[in-house]
């Protein structure tokens, strides 16, 4: 069964079975996400998905023993804070934040955190703080990393031929919007970003052996304007939101259920 954590009574968790119940906890970010979509959107995203999972396990898996922890808004946006709106946490306020939040389940019991993380720029702490967390805590905490099933042959084919840039803001991100919250979309507004400085190389690339960490002026329109964004949204349809929420709950469900059978 999935309930949402905040809406147990204290009588209701003292019966949940904390070492079987994987705590799911929705992590976002505050940040610029090109013109047209709200700053909101990774929580928009985060919330959505969670929602879709809640439903999916619902339907398919009603006995999997699950608790939606209350969603972290805020994250881990340097990249993005040159742009009007974007709020970040510093990289240790976010681990901290975290890593408290771990060690209050820890402390009644839990066993497994499941983190449901819808921005990129969120990961590398998220991975040091499961090692840590498990290191000195003894539980485990698993990362769902949401921009991993971007990679799903599903949901590249949601994407318009030839915006081959497509990631943060893009069409995918912004189909995504649509799909849950179309109100706060401006698709009219949109304009396309590229990685103007990384392009024509082959080794020194924005994800590539040799990189950097870039910030996301770096992602410019065709004529050199710093955009923020990579990809080009004018295609995004709430259609395509909902395959790739889809394609994404196909794929944690397919995790959840190993991550069920996990013992430490
Ligand atoms: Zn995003």
């Amino acid at each position: 069964m999935v309930r949402y954590y905040n809406e147990l009574t204290r009588l209701e968790m003292e019966q949940v079975d904390k070492d079987e119940t994987v705590v799911m906890i929705p992590v976002g970010a505050l940040e610029q996400h090109g013109n047209q979509c709200p700053l909101g959107t990774d929580e928009i995203i985060a919330e959505g998905t969670a929602r879709r999972i809640k439903e999916a396990l619902d339907r398919e898996i009603p006995d999997y023993p699950m608790l939606i922890f209350p969603l972290i808004p805020v994250g881990l946006s340097t990249e993005h804070v040159n742009f009007c709106g974007s709020v970040t946490l510093k990289p240790d306020t976010f681990y901290h934040v975290l890593y408290d939040i771990c060690k209050g389940l820890a402390h009644h019991g839990f066993r497994k955190i499941a983190i449901l993380n819808c921005h990129g720029g969120n990961s590398p702490i998220i991975q040091v703080l499961s090692r840590e967390v498990r290191s000195e805590l003894g539980i485990a905490v698993f990362i769902i990393n949401c921009g991993a099933f971007f990679g799903n042959q599903a949901v590249k084919d949601t994407v318009t031929p030839g915006n081959i840039w497509d990631f943060h803001g893009g069409e995918m991100e912004t189909s995504m919007v649509l799909a849950e919250r179309p109100e706060t979309v401006k698709l009219e507004t949109s304009e396309a970003g590229i990685p103007r400085k990384f392009m024509g190389n082959k080794t020194f690339t924005v994800y590539g052996p040799i990189t950097l960490g870039w910030v996301s002026e770096e992602w410019e329109t065709e004529d050199g304007k710093p955009i923020g964004i990579g990809g080009d949204p004018s295609g995004a349809t709430a259609e395509k939101g909902n395959q790739i929420y889809d394609s994404f709950v196909e794929s944690i469900l397919s995790g959840l259920k190993e991550i069920r059978k996990w013992k430490d």
